[in-house]
């Protein structure tokens, strides 16, 4: 079988999800607040009328209607797909031939580098400061140089919570040849986007999901917004029927309810601050300022902080005591009574 395997995928590192039993889950940025607790009744009565017998609507055409509403743009520039990861792979498999560079900063979310090797491009990646803030400039140099397809600029960042303005952005745009993708999947955290920039540059792309700050990760509904061509561009890679009913269905009806989404935000916004705040006072540890509903915390007790957390069934995203995130542990916010718990941790530690 060795030797039928393609060539990009024969040195591939997966992307890695540890499944561990836990007390508390705060390693994979999702919300602690579940949905159903509050419209539970009402997504049942719905889910009943269903008809799974028959495929979804290709389309999607109720839920784009209802992001339509959210987003402010019309339907003909959304693409939803299964996880916003779909729509990763969607763009490179429009976009990137082999040997077909991509660049994106450093360090930032896995999937760029693995679904670009996947299709045999080639991904350069632009690191940045101690602090982790984003060169802009460093970016514009290395895609120019080497005449990048596309650019990935992940803002608020994931793992580190950072942002890219507007102008940086647009900066981007007005000096690169390349498409740019702006990953928003934490943008309801942050409260700043580029969305209304898609009819000025067809070669912008904004991606958003659902699993984040509408609660809903375990449905994977994610979505791309831009102009109507480049929808209807990428829109030729997409598998038929890619987001099922039942997902669809839930999705559409908690845009149609999305004030208990903007609740739990407020109150992930505000644990957040309240959670940077005691960080900012513990010795030994460097919180890094998050716009976005997690925070990177670098420590010098990283061993001893992991087996505490393990030993406490506390899920966090630890990224070992090498590379860029050496000694570096990324908390998602939780509810109060969570992040009581890890600041208690950290301090004994
Ligand atoms: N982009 C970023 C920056 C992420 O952190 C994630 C999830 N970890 C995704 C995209 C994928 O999200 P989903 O497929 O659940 O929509």
């Amino acid at each position: 079988m060795k030797d039928l395997i393609k060539k990009s995928i024969k040195d591939l590192k997966p992307y890695k999800v540890i499944e561990e039993e836990y007390r508390i889950k705060l390693d994979a940025n999702e919300s602690p607040y579940n949905i159903f607790q509050y419209i539970g009744e009402l997504i049942l009565k719905e889910l009943t009328a269903l008809t799974p017998n028959r495929y979804p609507d290709n389309e999607a055409i109720d839920i784009k209607k209802a992001l339509s509403m959210y987003i402010g743009v019309n339907e003909e520039n959304i693409l939803c797909g299964n996880g916003s990861d779909e729509i990763l792979k969607i763009i490179i498999d429009t976009f990137v031939d082999k040997g077909d560079t991509v660049v994106s900063h450093s360090p930032s979310f896995a999937m760029y580098r693995i679904i670009t090797q996947i299709a045999g491009g080639s991904f350069l990646e632009v690191e940045g400061d101690k602090d982790f803030s984003i060169d802009i400039n460093k970016i514009i140099n290395k895609a120019n140089e080497n005449n990048a397809k596309v650019i990935f600029l992940c803002s608020p960042n994931n793992p580190t919570g950072r942002i890219i303005s507007r102008e940086d952005i647009i900066r981007v745009l007005d000096n690169t040849k390349s498409l740019i993708v702006v990953d928003e999947a934490y943008y309801e955290f942050y409260g700043e986007t580029i969305v209304d920039k898609i009819d000025d540059y067809e070669r912008l792309i904004v991606l958003r999901t659902l699993s984040k700050a509408f609660g809903l990760a375990g449905l994977r509904i994610g979505y791309g917004v831009a102009s109507k061509n480049m929808i209807e561009t990428i829109s030729k890679v997409k598998a038929p029927y890619n987001l099922n009913s039942i997902s669809k269905c839930i999705g559409r009806i908690v845009l149609d309810n999305k004030e208990i989404a903007f609740k739990n935000i407020e109150a992930i916004k505000n644990e957040r601050d309240r959670l940077y705040k005691e960080l900012k006072k513990i010795e030994g540890i460097q919180a890094i300022p998050s716009k976005s509903n997690f925070i990177l915390i670098r420590t010098n007790k990283y061993k001893a902080l992991m087996t505490r957390f393990k030993e406490e069934k506390i899920l966090v995203k630890g990224f070992g005591t090498e590379g860029v995130l050496e000694n570096c542990i990324r908390l998602t916010v939780g509810t109060d009574d969570e992040n009581m718990e890890v600041l208690k941790i950290l301090k004994e530690v």
